[in-house]
């Protein structure tokens, strides 16, 4: 009789520069057996996320470096086919840690997530995006650090993205009278536009961005949630309101960049004349409350407040490519994987 096999993507070497299909490597393993406080998941979507670009790095940095030859780390769902822990059992549809790989053995309590059951009524591409890492990351980073309150002009960067497309609905709920998100291309502004209710969008691969910021928001932006860095960012911090806020989520125009450190916003003096704050934040610090966060984003769609996009690729052999798509800006909402029914 044929043994199963578990198919996985290993990290084969340290990108230099922008990452690669042959930074990773497919490898056949054996299917692996589990002990006791452990359940055996059969993946059926991997979740794709930019920071996991800094996670095969050389170096810790906030969550440890990927080894080379380690399983791709990244979260995932799928159906557990073996269950040596009391509150889990064949058949659960559950979220967690599972990796670049069709099966994963895992500790349900000491896992870097642990593992958890879908809700009912919970569709994985949910689970995965909006009620997820980037659902929650926008909840916590517009209105624990950007705070927007009624009337103020919020720009959002990286904003047909799976975080910041939640991040600029959200301050629309909160009364904010003008949310101009910043995308690439002319389907993602359109798609803020007339899908996500978004005021305005710039696309900064046409438009001037500060230019046109300056152009749709005259008195200035009260909060920037910034996905980018860069030159954008440099562009929002010319076009401050007083007591600005601004939300530094991430930096992806240079998780890529060869040297390895992206260079400061040229334009932070403008913190200064504008009274304003710069403030990072990591999901991680908002843990205890990501209850009170699931429950409220999941009551805005249950509602048709908030609107979530999820593009999902299929098979498993697309995984590397698939996290490409982040960097080439191919994704439009949470970018997934489909690798099993
Ligand atoms: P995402 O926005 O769904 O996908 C990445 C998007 O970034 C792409 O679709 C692309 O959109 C844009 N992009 C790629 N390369 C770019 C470049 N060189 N310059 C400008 N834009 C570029 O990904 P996400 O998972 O929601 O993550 C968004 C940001 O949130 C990332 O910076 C991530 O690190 C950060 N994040 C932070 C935390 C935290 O705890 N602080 C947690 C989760 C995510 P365009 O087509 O518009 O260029």
């Amino acid at each position: 009789m044929n043994q199963p096999i578990n198919h996985q993507w290993c990290l084969a070497a340290r990108p230099q520069g922008m990452v690669k299909e042959s930074d990773f490597s497919y490898v056949k393993a054996e299917l692996p057996s589990i002990n006791d406080g452990q359940v055996l998941v059969r993946l059926t979507h991997v979740a794709f996320e930019p920071a996991m670009r800094g996670w095969i790095n050389e170096g810790d940095t906030y969550i440890k470096a990927v080894e080379i030859g380690e399983v791709m780390r990244a979260a995932g769902v799928g159906e557990v086919v073996e269950a040596k822990h009391a509150d889990f059992e064949q058949g659960d549809m559950v979220q967690g840690m599972f990796g670049w790989q069709e099966y994963a053995a895992v500790d349900v309590e000491g896992a870097l997530l642990p593992v958890q059951k879908l809700a009912a009524g919970v569709t994985p591409e949910m689970a995965l995006s909006v009620l997820g890492i980037t659902g929650l990351t926008a909840y916590f980073g517009m209105l624990d650090v950007g705070k927007p309150v009624e009337g103020d002009t919020v720009v959002v960067s990286g904003a047909a993205g799976a975080t910041g497309s939640i991040a600029g609905q959200i301050a629309k709920i909160k009364g904010a009278a003008q949310v101009i998100g910043i995308a690439g291309g002319p389907d993602k502004c359109k798609w803020l536009v007339e899908e996500a209710g978004f005021d305005a969008a710039i696309d900064y691969k046409s438009e001037k961005v500060g230019r046109r910021l300056h152009e749709l928001a005259p008195k200035g932006i009260n909060v920037f949630f910034d996905n980018v860095g860069g030159e954008t960012l440099d562009a929002a911090l010319a076009n401050l309101a007083n007591n600005a806020r601004i939300a530094i989520c991430g930096g992806i125009s240079s998780y890529n960049d060869a040297t390895g450190t992206p260079s400061g916003p040229n334009n932070y003096m403008m913190l200064v004349l504008k009274t304003s704050t710069m403030q990072g934040f990591l999901l991680p610090q908002f843990s205890k409350r990501f209850a009170e966060a699931a429950q409220q984003l999941g009551e805005w769609v249950a509602t048709d407040k908030l609107k979530f996009a999820v593009d999902v690729q299929e098979g498993f052999e697309n995984t590397p490519n698939t996290f490409l798509r982040l960097f080439e800006g191919k994704n439009l909402g949470k970018q997934l994987l489909k690798v099993a029914n």
